[in-house]
């Protein structure tokens, strides 16, 4: 790059095909909109049919709708094929899905851990393996895995939650230095409190955040166009914290 050309480049992300996943609603619907906006052809990927279709259908014809349970690899291959089928190319994807559960040790069950290590952990790991071959094709992609400030501390009850999203940046690094030979970048973004469907049984008053309140899912969208745009050209293997300063405290 000359000197000339040192300018950053914008998030302008015309044309670029986003695949988001949880994309139906919460912090999902948010980025679908955000990276809509920001000029990609998005699809929304979920297992709320209704949703989705409704998110897909206001968004217009850069948008659709793709049923997909992240747990199950005959339903990634599926997803791909749709999206690759609807826009030929698959730039971004957003491993967004999560579910979370709490129990104090002695009473958290297999199945509940089980659960959401299915979907938080091992749902973005065949996410990232369904995609990387299309990326690799293309020399190209933006993976963005959606861990949380629990991927970064602990926190009492939340331990199969903890545990999957230290998996997811763990992960995002691995990967990261795997793909960057192939032009693709993988980083993780580390939300805090965010007012969702997630969080209505948490109380804001009793974290201390510095920004003294939760945040709405649009404030954690603007990372995520930075990830998928080529004004992040250079990011990868990186930790996005997300949080109003709650972690820094
Ligand atoms: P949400 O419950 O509002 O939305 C989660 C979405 O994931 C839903 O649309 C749901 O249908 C979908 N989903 C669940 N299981 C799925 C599966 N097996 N296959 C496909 N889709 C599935 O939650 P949210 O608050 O929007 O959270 C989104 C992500 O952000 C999650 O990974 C969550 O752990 C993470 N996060 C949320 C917060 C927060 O404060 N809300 C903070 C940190 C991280």
């Amino acid at each position: 790059m000359s000197a000339g050309d040192r300018r950053v480049r914008g998030a302008d992300l015309g044309g670029r095909v986003a695949l988001v996943t949880g994309g139906a609603r919460g912090l999902g619907a948010a980025y679908a909109r955000a990276l809509h906006a920001a000029g990609a052809r998005v699809v929304v990927a979920d297992l709320l049919d209704d949703e989705g279709r409704d998110l897909a259908t206001e968004l217009g014809d850069r948008a659709r709708f793709v049923r997909l349970d992240v747990t199950d690899e005959a339903s990634w291959a599926a997803a791909v094929e749709a999206t690759l089928e609807s826009f030929g190319a698959i730039d971004v994807l957003v491993n967004n899905a999560g579910i979370a559960n709490a129990a104090p040790i002695e009473h958290l069950t297999l199945a509940k851990w089980d659960a959401v290590i299915a979907v938080n952990l091992t749902g973005v790991f065949l996410g990232c393996r369904a995609v990387v071959p299309a990326m690799k094709a293309q020399g190209s992609g933006s993976i963005i895995n959606i861990s949380s400030v629990e991927g970064m501390r602990g926190s009492p009850g939340l331990h199969g939650y903890t545990a999957s999203k230290f998996g997811v940046r763990g992960l995002s690094q691995s990967l990261a230095v795997e793909l960057g030979q192939f032009g693709i970048r993988v980083n993780s973004v580390h939300p805090g409190l965010i007012l969702t469907d997630m969080t209505t049984r948490i109380d804001p008053a009793k974290l201390d955040i510095p920004l003294g309140r939760p945040a709405v899912p649009d404030e954690v969208a603007g990372t995520i166009v930075f990830l998928a745009s080529d004004a992040s050209s250079f990011t990868s293997g990186a930790e996005f914290v997300v949080d109003g300063g709650m972690i820094a405290g």
